[in-house]
Formats: C-alpha cells, sequence, structure tokens
C-alpha cells in the first residue's frame, strides 16, 4: 500500500512538471529534494508510531469513534493536538480552519455534535493569531475565498493581540449556543471557549491552554470553581460506545 501512494505521488509530482513546462505563468513547485525530504521525514514519523502500537489499538479504531469532544481550532501550525492530549485518536473530533470559527466548517461541527453525539464542543483560539491580526488591519485585498472566511471574524477593530482572539472565541461560544440551544438545555452538551497561549500572552504559563468561557460564563471566579471541579475529576478518554440492547425474536 505504501507503494501505492509513493507511485501516486511521484506521478503527482512528475505530471505537475509536465504542466510547468507547458505554461510559464505557474510559478515553479518547492524543489523536488525538499518535498522528497519532507515526505521521508512524515513517512519516517508514521513508520516509528505504527511500530510503536499493537495492531490491537488500530483494529480497535477501525470498529468505530467515540470522542468526546468536538474541538475547533485554528489551522495555525503551531496549534496541534498534541498539545491536548498524549492519546488523542478517537478522543477529539478536529475541525480546523482559519480563526477557529463555527461559520467556515458549520457542517463539520454539526457532525461532530449531531452525528457523533459529542458531550463537549469546544473552540480554541491561540496567541499571534494571523486571522485575528489580519481582521484588525486592511484584508480588503485578500482573495474572494480567504475574504469569505476572514469576513465570519466580527470583533471590534479596537481589539488586538489576545484581547481580540479571546473575544473571536467567546463570539464563537456564543454562535454555538445559539445553534445548539437544545442540546445545552437537555444538558447533552458544554460549549467551552479556550485560548492555548504558546507566547504566554495571559501570564498563565507559556503553552497553557486557558479555559475563559464554559457556556457563556466568562467571569473568572465562577471559572474558577469550574477549574476546582476539574481539578477533582478523573481523566477519560474516548467514550465507551452504547450497548444496543439485543433485539427480541418476534
Ligand atoms: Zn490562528
Amino acid at each position: 500500500m505504501k507503494h501505492v501512494f509513493l507511485s501516486a505521488f511521484v506521478f503527482a509530482l512528475l505530471s505537475a512538471g509536465v504542466v510547468h513546462a507547458r505554461n510559464d505563468a505557474i510559478p515553479e513547485t518547492s524543489p523536488a529534494p525538499n518535498v522528497a525530504g519532507f515526505i521521508k521525514s512524515i513517512q519516517s514519523d508514521n513508520t516509528s508510531y505504527y511500530t510503536a502500537h499493537k495492531s490491537e489499538f488500530f483494529l480497535q479504531l477501525a470498529k468505530g469513534q467515540y470522542p468526546s469532544a468536538t474541538v475547533v481550532s485554528c489551522s495555525d501550525s503551531r496549534v496541534q493536538s498534541n498539545m491536548l492530549s498524549a492519546d488523542p485518536e478517537g478522543k477529539l473530533f478536529m475541525v480546523r480552519n482559519i480563526g477557529n470559527q463555527l461559520a467556515t466548517t458549520e457542517g463539520s461541527v454539526e457532525y461532530g455534535v449531531h452525528h457523533l453525539h459529542t458531550p463537549v464542543l469546544m473552540f480554541i483560539g491561540h496567541s499571534r493569531c494571523g486571522a485575528i491580526s489580519a481582521v484588525n488591519g486592511d484584508y480588503s485585498k485578500e482573495a474572494p475565498a480567504i475574504k469569505r472566511e476572514l469576513d465570519n471574524i466580527t470583533i471590534g477593530k479596537e481589539l488586538s493581540g489576545i484581547e481580540g482572539v479571546s473575544a473571536n472565541v467567546h463570539n464563537q461560544v456564543a454562535a454555538a449556543m445559539l445553534k445548539f440551544a437544545d442540546e445545552l438545555k437537555e444538558g447533552k452538551l458544554t460549549v467551552i471557549g479556550a485560548v492555548l497561549d504558546f507566547a504566554d500572552d495571559l501570564h498563565q504559563g507559556a503553552g497553557k491552554l486557558n479555559i475563559i468561557n464554559v457556556n457563556g460564563e466568562t467571569d473568572a471566579k465562577k471559572l474558577e470553581e469550574v477549574e476546582k471541579l476539574i481539578s477533582a475529576a478523573k481523566p477519560s478518554g474516548s467514550r465507551k460506545p452504547k450497548k444496543i440492547p439485543a433485539k427480541k425474536n418476534d
């Protein structure tokens, strides 16, 4: 199977080369040695990953997914699921876009909440977010597709940096609470807003995931109570599949 993927990749590189030779308007792709080196590093890391796990681990994953949370994070390469979980496989239903928004990937978020029934929906902003900086400035010259996505981020121009990041997270939580009002009312869903702060802009520690909103609650004192509850809880992984009662024979 590895060879099939590699062949497809080489074929894609060669095809790209042919297209470029015929059309000077298309810029050169990255030099092939760099690309090959990158693919090699991915393959090497993947080999280390799958050889470190027993096949039962993957067979269990193949049976289905029962994630505990739908997580909407920014696509920023500095934000990754291993910052949130040592074992994210089957636990986190990840949705990513620029600016960790509900609107851009609403269908994916809905899939997590309605089809996978995750009891948690979490929006994660991060320090030094390029999408927030763009919204604070003039992005009118961006490509239409990028502009459309940035238009969903409605924070005041006066809010920049980590304040803008936090305001956007609060906005996303508010929008999700409206969309999933029934699930919230029935106690089936908790919507959480958080900031992954690798720049330590919030002065709580570099790299800390700071919870700044729980179901619309943003008061620091009340969130401290929530943190106490969380501290007292036992860590848990992905949910267990619900047992489906055996059908009685008619
Ligand atoms: Zn970002």
